[in-house]
């Protein structure tokens, strides 16, 4: 399984590279990490190329002026030191000043030039990385956004799922620009080092000091390395933890359940679970960043000391006059810097590498595979405003990682223009066969014919745009009324007539036009300061709209009148049955009133259909219609009688 796979109902898969377990397994797992690393190094350039090329070549390019302006400071700094020296001696020995006396303000004036550089071009580079930083975030947002689009539904039933998505999600942010800022770094570093290991080797005997440097830097960078890849799979493992400490802090701030959480004082709970993940959380990378520190801690001490007696031993060369005192800075200074840039050039490619261990994340979230697609090539192309024929075949389903069948050898067939209105208590079925019926999953076992032909033949895309559907638990955005309704039918010119028609007749043209801005008004208070909430029953008659101003051929309801009156569910239902002439419609319902105009009332039990036909041809049946639709009579009558 490459980077990523799903185990089904298990958790995030992601790539893992096993320890050595003997000397001669090291070869093989280093060629693993380091394929690994560029691999994905890789991406990320190609991923700041998409965004720009101009921020991958004004990197370049700075990061070489950055690499060569120290040591041309360090030199300049050394010219000066030793011209200033030479004045000294010749002003004891009384010789008049030579070129080197005027040399001094020409090099100082250089130096100040030198460091004047620096600091535009490091400006520059600061702009450049920040502007490149938003860039990148949007490229990847709109890379996660795009993938969302075409994921199965499937996946978003499995907690991997949301794990891949918190990770990936968390990495879109800086880290993209942050790693290649570190790459051009890490280049700069290199030419600084290589230019100062050339000064040191013009240094008497000091060759063997550059070795001594590079030697102690070795643990070093093993313990970067080592607790670099501990700490990212430990963040990476610990994804639940971080997605249960959102949702707890989310549970505290979500609009529509403030309402609960004060009620039932829910507060101490929410905030309790949150601290408890969190000290789980913590203790584990507290340890890691506490471990990793102290070893670095040692490290530095014996580099240090190491240090003291490279100084001491240049200072000797200039007591013995060996070298002057614009030597010694130079010198000194190319130790420390060497020293610095060794560190550097850990550091910097221990973050290199833990920032790709991350982004590991986002490229196994974009390589997640979609399995609803169309299984022909070129798939079918769905013949549009017409009527259309659905035939179920045996149709089985459950839910991906679950061992129960929800749906059981379903044999139905819809025929053009029929009404049909699925029955049955919660939980039989009826949405789970909708989810089937519109392809947001596929059945695990037999088909589903549309117009003679397997639904997964069809362009899912038009397949979808096919069909019309408002579910219960349908969509309320924070648009403006008139987009809304628009939201049923997206492709089409928006045409106030036709968003006011539909609303007409789902009964929501009454109170839209009552609102401050009528079908202008934004909904929900989340963005506009006279954005308007509306009440359940509001929303459902808006959301009734967006179905009549869809042109679908076959249209769903599924329960999104549940909180209407009978009588206006009625009237809603009559509606569609007069508007939609030869069209398919489908509902569902719990109340059977509605059932009676149906040409085909469905009943569901269990996943599997007990009865189906025709109200009269149910009642006379006496089975379970009957029962279902004379309990519900008589709750009606008897509540007009308590009235
Ligand atoms: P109905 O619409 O008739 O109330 P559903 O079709 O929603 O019933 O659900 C049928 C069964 O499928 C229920 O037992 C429910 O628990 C189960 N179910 C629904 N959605 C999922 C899901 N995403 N994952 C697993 N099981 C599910």
């Amino acid at each position: 399984m490459g980077p990523g796979g799903f185990v089904p109902g298990g958790r995030y898969n992601y790539e893992r590279v096993e320890r050595p377990k003997s000397l001669k397994e090291i070869p093989a797992y280093l060629k693993k990490i380091l394929g690994g690393f560029f691999r994905r190094l890789f991406y990320i350039f190609s991923l700041v190329w998409q965004t720009g090329p101009w921020i991958l070549v004004s990197m370049s390019l700075i990061t070489l002026v950055l690499g060569f302006l120290p040591v041309t400071g360090s030199i300049i700094s050394r010219n000066i030191l030793n011209a200033l020296q030479v004045i000294i001696e010749e002003r004891v020995t009384g010789s008049p000043v030579s070129f080197w006396g005027s040399a001094v303000m020409f090099f100082i004036i250089l130096l100040f030039t030198q460091r004047l550089l620096n600091r535009i071009v490091q400006r520059i580079y600061n702009a450049i990385t920040r502007i490149a930083g938003e860039k990148v975030v949007k490229q990847v947002r709109v890379q996660i956004m795009e993938k969302a689009r075409e994921l199965d539904l499937a996946s978003f039933d499995m907690p991997g799922f949301y794990e891949k998505l918190e990770n990936a999600n968390r990495e879109a942010g800086i880290r993209p620009v942050t790693i290649i800022r570190q790459t051009f770094a890490i280049i700069s570093t290199v030419i600084e080092l290589i230019s100062y290991v050339v000064v040191l080797a013009t240094a008497p005997d000091l060759w063997w000091a550059i070795l001594l440097v590079v030697a102690v830097s070795i643990p070093s960078a093993i313990i970067s390395f080592v607790y670099r890849r501990k700490t990212a799979s430990y963040i990476r493992i610990r994804s639940k933890d971080r997605r249960q400490m959102a949702y707890y802090s989310g549970l505290m701030v979500d609009k529509d359940l403030v309402k609960e959480v004060r009620m039932f004082d829910l507060s101490d709970k929410f905030i309790d679970s949150y601290k408890n993940v969190f000290d789980r959380y913590y203790k584990g990378l507290r340890k890691l960043i506490i471990h990793e520190n102290f070893w670095l801690i040692m490290i530095a001490l014996v580099s240090s000391v190491t240090n003291l007696l490279f100084y001491g031993f240049i200072a000797m060369h200039v007591f013995s006059g060996r070298i002057k005192i614009g030597d010694y800075s130079l010198y000194t200074g190319a130790i420390g810097s060497v020293t610095t840039a060794v560190n550097t050039l850990i550091s910097t490619s221990a973050d290199i590498y833990e920032g790709t261990l991350f982004i590991d994340n986002l490229i196994s979230f974009i390589d997640e595979k979609q399995t609803v697609a169309p299984i022909k090539n070129p798939p079918e192309r769905v013949a549009r405003n017409t009527a259309h024929t659905v035939v179920f075949e045996n149709v089985s389903f459950r839910y991906p990682g679950t061992e129960r069948d929800v749906i059981k050898n379903v044999n139905l067939t819809i025929r053009p223009g029929d009404t049909v209105v699925l029955v049955g208590l919660n939980g039989a079925g009826k949405t789970t066969l909708i989810k089937l019926l519109t392809r947001l999953y596929d059945p695990t076992e037999g088909r589903i014919l549309l117009d003679g032909k397997d639904i997964r033949e069809y362009d899912t895309k038009d397949l979808y745009a096919m069909f019309g559907i408002i579910f219960q638990d349908f969509g309320k955005y924070a648009f403006t009324v008139t987009e809304n309704i628009s939201f049923g039918e997206i492709n089409k010119e928006i045409e106030p007539e036709c968003i006011e028609e539909a609303a007409r007749q789902s009964g929501a043209a009454e109170y839209i036009e009552k609102l401050p801005c009528g079908y202008d008004t934004p909904l929900m208070r989340i963005f506009e300061e006279n954005g308007i909430e509306l009440s359940i029953g509001q929303w459902q008659k808006l959301a009734v709209a967006r179905a009549f101003y869809s042109e679908s051929d076959i249209l769903i309801l599924d329960e999104p009148t549940a909180s209407l009156d009978p009588m206006a569910e009625q009237e809603i239902f009559n509606q569609f049955d007069k508007l939609r002439e030869d069209k398919t419609t489908i509902f569902v319902s719990h109340r059977l009133s509605s059932a009676t105009v149906a040409t085909q009332i469905v009943v569901l039990e269990y996943g599997e259909i007990i009865e189906c036909g025709d109200h009269k041809t149910l009642m006379a049946k006496k089975g379970r219609y009957y029962e279902l639709f004379s309990t519900q009579a008589k709750r009606y009558l008897d509540s007009d009688a308590e009235v």
